[in-house]
């Protein structure tokens, strides 16, 4: 579903990924797992099509985000650690101009009400965006991230600043993209969201793999230990 091939991308003298390679199949939930500044957002966003990288591929579900970047665009969506919204559009409003970009038809109506309900945002939606909280921005992200039904959903930290119910409801519809084909990517710095959730964890360090594997295998592996203990640090 999602194949990194040789990615290297820098900021100037900076080399941010350095030659990494990594393959996510249908049906998986990977965690990406690696201290501050090690790598983590510029891979995610290298594979989403945001951010240009000078070497390597990226393909998703086939298609080459470098060479096709607006069909790759259609099978996934991707939740940043800090959705940047229009202020001035109200919930719905955001909602239906995402559908409309997605080319979203009828089906919006009952996918706005199933996520709206599930995430507890169904009457916040008529109210304006820059007078929502930190959380219910996260909410409304991952909401319009679900409008096209991606097969591949990327996520940068997107359990931090949800309430429990709506982190429990999250990680339900991760495993059900999952179950229906899909796959998930994600980052995190909390261990026992690894550990409960992951079928598989990618180890980043100075913007190398150190790591990957079943979550079974890594689990117990220095590596897994200390990358945890970094971001403690
Ligand atoms: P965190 O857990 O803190 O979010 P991360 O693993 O996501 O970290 P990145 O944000 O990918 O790490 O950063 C990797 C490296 O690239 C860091 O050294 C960072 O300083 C550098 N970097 C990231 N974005 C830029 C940028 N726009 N310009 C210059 N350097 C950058």
């Amino acid at each position: 579903m999602l194949r990194i091939e040789h990615l290297s991308k820098s900021y100037g003298e900076k080399k941010a990924v350095d030659n990494l390679s990594l393959h996510i199949q249908e049906g998986e939930i990977y965690g990406f797992i690696g201290h501050n500044g090690a790598g983590k957002t510029t891979t995610l966003k290298a594979c989403v099509g945001i951010l240009g990288f000078e070497e390597g591929e990226i393909y998703v579900d086939g298609i080459s985000v470098r060479k096709d970047p607006i069909e790759a665009k259609k099978r996934l969506a991707y939740i940043p650690d800090n959705p940047d919204l229009y202020a001035f559009m109200t919930g719905i409003q955001y909602l239906n101009f995402i559908a409309d970009i997605y080319g979203v038809g009828k089906e919006r109506t009952e996918r706005i009400e199933k996520y709206g309900e599930i995430f507890s945002l169904t009457g916040d939606l008529a109210q304006p965006i820059g007078a929502y909280s930190h959380g219910m921005k996260q909410k409304l992200a991952l909401i319009s991230a679900l409008m096209h039904e991606p097969k591949l959903l990327v996520m940068d930290e997107p359990f931090v600043g949800l309430d429990p119910k709506a982190a429990h409801s999250l990680k339900e519809i991760m495993r059900d993209i999952c179950r229906r084909g899909g796959a998930i990517f994600f980052s995190t710095h909390v261990l026992d969201v690894a550990e409960r959730l992951c079928d598989k964890v990618a180890i980043i360090k100075g913007g190398k793999l150190i790591k990957a594997g079943g979550m079974s295998e890594v689990k117990g592996d220095e590596s897994l230990e200390s990358a945890f203990l970094d971001t403690v640090e």
